[in-house]
């Protein structure tokens, strides 16, 4: 068996550039598992399964169709310092990181079938070398015989700070209160869903990154995998 590390955590957290450093250092695969729930998102939206209004209940089963039909895979890109991602092979632009769609995912992430849909495909990443992976419920649900689980969280604040930010240096507005309101919805939805809720496994190390930067972040947790 390949070691495994799990980084777990709520969006802003930092998760992103930790896996992505701890992958290229021990030269691991990487495994983005919130870009599963993305791309089912936005084939959902784009299916007109999801629509602008919350409140609307989604066809599960329709979900779940369109999840079992995609053929996904990952590719470590050094420019962007991410992955990018293939569905049935075709690269799945940078759009598909954005708010709207992390929303539609955390709408169709509540569903068991399709939750289990993906879960096979998570679980064989191990299975070829070592693997970061980085979600909500890797060191829960995934591997929960991982070698590794850290859960890492920032204030709601710090996070939208971080967006804020994000967003301003890309030349984009920004306004706080509404990216703050976002962040607390999606984490409603992710901590309060019945099936693998965002929480930290019982042997997870908790870390809190509200006033750390990402280089005290990446130092603490390859600490950690050498305890
Ligand atoms: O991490 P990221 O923001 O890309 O995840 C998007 C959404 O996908 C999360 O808000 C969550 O609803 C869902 N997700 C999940 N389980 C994972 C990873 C992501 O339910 N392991």
């Amino acid at each position: 068996r390949f070691p495994v590390i799990c980084i777990d955590g709520p969006s802003g957290a930092g998760k992103g550039t930790v896996t992505w450093r701890l992958a290229q250092a021990l030269n691991y695969q990487l495994l983005d598992s919130g870009a599963l729930y993305r791309i089912v998102g936005l084939k959902a939206f784009e299916a007109g399964l999801i629509t602008e209004d919350t409140s609307n209940a989604i066809d599960e089963q329709a979900v779940l169709a369109l999840t079992q039909n995609l053929k996904i895979s990952f590719v470590p890109n050094n420019d962007s310092g991410r992955v990018d991602i293939i569905v049935n092979g075709e690269a799945v632009g940078e759009q598909v990181r954005n708010e709207t769609i992390g929303g539609y995912a955390s709408q169709i992430a509540v569903f068991p079938e399709v939750r289990q849909a993906l879960l096979k495909l998570q679980k064989d990443m191990a299975t070829r070398s070592g693997l970061v992976a980085d979600g909500r419920d890797m060191g829960t649900v995934v591997f929960p015989d991982a070698d590794v689980k850290v859960f890492l969280t920032a204030s709601a604040e710090a996070r939208a700070d971080r967006r804020v930010t994000q967003l301003l240096t890309a030349g984009q507005e920004a306004d706080f209160e509404a990216i703050l309101a976002t962040i607390k919805a999606r984490d409603d939805r992710d901590e309060n869903r019945a099936t693998a809720p965002s929480k930290p496994a019982e042997d997870a190390l908790l870390l809190d990154s509200s006033t750390l930067d990402a280089n005290a972040v990446y130092e603490q947790v390859k600490q950690h995998c050498r305890d």
